[in-house]
């Protein structure tokens, strides 16, 4: 069996809609033909738990077990920012930063309280996003984008979610939450990830 993305279902292994859309739009760009479908549609798959230290291990966690249960190529996606300045907090935590239910607001204001001491090139972040493919018979591929940036020292924009209105693009001089959808898609890390899925998914499809 090949995987040619010749009208290929991919299952993402989220269901967050709004990431599958995106995922979706962005795949089947630069991969015409592939259909990414959401975890809504395999009830069956109950949650999965994160129980990984890096965005890899996370990411592979979920791409396995999508595909062990489905028999399907399967891809996941574990995302979040890095500050070194924090010794790389809030790292796998983005999510959870401020607590186990934290809205946005609560993680970036206790991000912005962290930060209060540091300046200048200290206050370096990285956005990064990782994305795990996993074929039926074992075959495995991951790749990362990073997206380089500063801590604001307030936030700005309503656009976006999460970290965007303190994540601050150096290049553009906006911040994230100030782009608009299409311009963050191109600079963002999970769509510099998405470009190297694409240029590796042919030797990975087989
Ligand atoms: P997940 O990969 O969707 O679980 O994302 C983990 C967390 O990382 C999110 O809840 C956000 O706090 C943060 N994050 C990931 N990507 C972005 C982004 O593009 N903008 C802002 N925050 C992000």
């Amino acid at each position: 069996m090949t995987y040619s993305n010749d009208k290929l279902s991919v299952v993402l292994a989220s269901r967050n809609k709004g990431k599958i859309r995106e995922i979706n739009v962005m795949l089947s760009s630069v991969l015409p033909g592939i259909s990414v479908k959401g975890l809504d549609e395999y009830p069956e798959i109950g949650h999965i738990q994160e129980t990984g230290s890096t965005f890899a291990e996370n990411a592979l966690i979920k791409a396995r077990t999508v595909c062990e249960k489905t028999g399907l190529v399967s891809l996941a996606d574990d995302s979040g920012l890095v500050v070194p300045a924090l010794n790389g907090q809030p790292g796998v935590h983005s999510a959870r930063f401020a607590g186990e239910k934290a809205t946005d607001e609560e993680n970036n204001a206790k991000l912005l309280k962290a930060m209060e001491k540091f300046a200048g090139n200290m206050r370096k972040a990285v956005f990064i996003c990782v994305l795990a493919a996993v074929a039926p018979g074992g075959r495995e591929l991951v790749v990362e984008g990073e997206w380089q940036g500063l801590i604001a020292l307030h936030p700005k924009g309503a656009n976006g979610f999460g970290y965007d209105p303190l994540f601050f693009d150096p290049e553009l001089k906006l911040h994230s939450a100030e782009m608009d959808p299409d311009q963050k898609n191109m600079r963002s890390h999970r769509a510099r990830a998405l470009k190297k899925l694409a240029a590796a998914w042919k030797e990975f499809a087989g």
